[in-house]
């Protein structure tokens, strides 16, 4: 996703139920408010960049317990000053040449968001200075696999589109194996599988947000 259009800024607005927000010397609320407007690109850039930092924060219902429960714990114990940089509390295993557009990504999430993916996720990356690698058991956090072959720009937009879905997907199933993977792609590519809207769905949410998080 690299711009957005008026149709998609509309699609992104309907899904979260036409939010409240101020536009120039207006407050637009409700569909016909929202409708009545037409934001010119830079303007529909701006409105996606606010909506990453709040409304599209709650877009699914495991979205808003994590954002609440990050603001009950900031009100409980706020953060300490200065602040640990979050890349050196990333558990990232892999390249040490991705760390950089990791960084850059970390610093454009919100912050309820970086904190989310330096506390409960985990990235493993390969492919920029080594093919592949062993390793021990790796801890049991929330998986992220990037490839590392990746342009940076590139690598920090699927970073934070990889960290999108993360924070919008509920608890996941065990893991599958890699066959079960391949076997779901071919169900899906048959169009024999009803889950099909829910995953376009599911990808257009993380598109959104990274886009709204500043990947583009
Ligand atoms: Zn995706």
């Amino acid at each position: 996703m690299t711009d957005i259009g008026p149709a998609e800024l509309l699609r992104v607005l309907e899904a979260l139920g036409w939010p409240r927000m101020r536009f120039g010397s207006l407050v637009l609320e409700g569909e016909a408010a929202w409708r009545s407007v037409s934001p010119q690109a830079h303007e529909r850039l701006d409105i996606m960049h606010r909506l990453g930092r709040r409304e599209l924060l709650s877009v699914t219902p495991v979205g808003r317990r994590r954002l609440r429960a990050w603001l009950d714990r900031r009100k409980a114990s706020p953060p300490p000053t200065p602040r640990p940089w979050r890349i050196t509390r990333l558990r990232f295993f892999g390249d040490e040449e991705m760390l950089p557009a990791l960084a850059g990504a970390l610093d454009a999430n919100p912050a309820p968001v970086a904190d989310f993916a330096v506390d409960e996720c985990m990235v493993a990356g390969t492919g920029r200075s080594t093919s592949g690698f062993t390793t021990g058991p790796l801890p049991l956090l929330r998986p992220i696999v990037l490839c590392g072959a990746l342009h940076d720009a590139d690598l920090a937009r699927t970073f934070l589109h990889e960290v999108a879905h993360q924070w919008t997907l509920e608890d996941m199933p065990p893991a599958p194996t890699a066959v079960a993977i391949v076997q779901a792609r071919q169900i899906n590519a048959a169009n024999n599988w009803d889950c099909s809207a829910d995953i376009q769905h599911g990808e257009d949410v993380a598109d959104w947000l990274a886009f709204a998080w500043g990947a583009r």
